[in-house]
């Protein structure tokens, strides 16, 4: 080799040392992205050295959580026809006629509800459609049921008459006029889902917040964890305590979250489904856990639970944790969170 070429490669060599280092410590950067699913606005961060990475695994998320949103969906569009309807439409129009086959993601949901279910007797169960409706939360106007009306429709809610076949993959309610509301399972389930895209394309670090559904992903861009606040239930702009997670959960139902006010009185979509009333114990309750789903269900069936009851339940599960606000605006919290919950001024800690 003449020098001039030792002195060609020498340089190339250390160019090429030069780019792979660059590329090595490159700052990560951040791909951010909106969307309106499930009435709710939706975000999700990723981070990484490679944009083009981040930007196809965000977008590949986004398509996971709309797929799930469409099985979970309660209301058949204008002109849908029946064969194309969602998963629950199709399970709801053939109350006390047929089993439906369902996608093994709708099976999975309707699995996990029915588990709760049974563990707390009722005070979570997804054939809450009739109640729902008759309260009409999901739309523009609800309303205070009339006594009659609210007992028919109570006498239309139970766990037990949803009969799921996971061999067959079928789904039946047994009696006409059931109805199933994934409204409690849905969001958290595919925030799940779409992280699980996430990582699929390789992305390490990322934070999905579904309204109120937060599920992170490894370290923050900061290093350490990933602070989540939890909103003063009766103050929206007011922190009542920070979290700091990493690779978890932190799902929240809260009482603030949908209602109407009548005869200076507040009513909330969150049911207690052995009243048809809505629960009235707590104003908040956050479940962190790994998975999104399972804090979802957890959150609603916590919230309807007796906050001492709930705090109990939780302390039997492995790895999920509670922060609890009472509607006595008394804040409580698994002992286990430990340092990883700070509690905000004007918050009430137990004494
Ligand atoms: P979340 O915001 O996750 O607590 O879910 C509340 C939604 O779950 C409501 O809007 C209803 O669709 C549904 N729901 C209400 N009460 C219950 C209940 N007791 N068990 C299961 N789902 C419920
Ligand atoms: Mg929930």
């Amino acid at each position: 080799m003449s020098g001039r070429t030792g002195y060609i490669c020498a340089c190339a060599l250390l160019i090429a040392l030069v780019v792979a280092t660059w590329f090595q410590f490159r700052v990560p950067g951040a791909y951010v992205s909106e969307e309106f699913l499930m009435d709710t606005l939706v975000s999700i961060k990723a981070y990484g050295k490679d944009e083009e990475t981040l930007k196809k695994g965000v977008h590949a998320a986004f398509a996971e959580m709309r797929r799930i949103a469409e099985l979970a969906d309660g209301f058949p569009g204008e002109g849908t026809d029946a064969a194309r309807a969602s998963d629950v439409c199709r399970i709801n129009s053939r109350a006390g006629k047929l089993p439906v086959r369902v996608q093994a993601d709708t099976m999975a949901m309707l699995v996990l509800a029915q588990r709760y279910s049974e563990l707390s007797r009722g005070a979570f169960d997804v054939t809450v459609g009739p109640l729902m409706e008759l309260w009409g939360f999901g739309g523009k106007t609800p309303r205070l049921p009339e006594p009659e009306r609210l007992s028919a429709a109570l006498a239309l809610v139970g766990n037990r008459d949803l009969v799921l076949d996971r061999e067959r993959g079928t789904a039946f309610l047994r009696r006409a006029g059931m109805k199933i509301d994934l409204g409690a399972v849905a969001k958290g389930y595919a925030t799940e889902s779409a992280l699980r895209v996430l990582q699929r394309h390789g992305i390490d670090q990322a934070l999905i917040d579904a309204g109120g559904n937060v599920r992170v992903l490894g370290l923050s861009p900061r290093g350490g964890g990933w602070s989540i606040g939890i909103r003063d239930p009766r103050n929206a702009e007011a922190v009542a305590a920070v979290l700091k997670l990493e690779d978890a959960s932190a799902v929240t139902s809260g009482d603030y979250q949908r209602g109407f006010e009548e005869g200076g009185k507040r009513y909330h979509h969150i049911l207690d489904p052995r009243t048809g009333y809505p629960a009235a114990h707590n104003a908040s309750v956050t479940v962190v856990t790994r998975d999104a789903g399972l804090a979802d269900v957890l959150s609603t069936m916590f919230f309807v639970l007796p906050p001492d009851r709930a705090l109990e339940f939780a302390g039997a599960m492995e790895r999920v944790e509670l922060v609890l606000i009472g509607a006595d605006g008394r804040i409580r919290h698994s002992a286990s969170l430990g340092d990883r919950i700070q509690l905000k001024a004007g918050g009430k800690p137990t004494p």
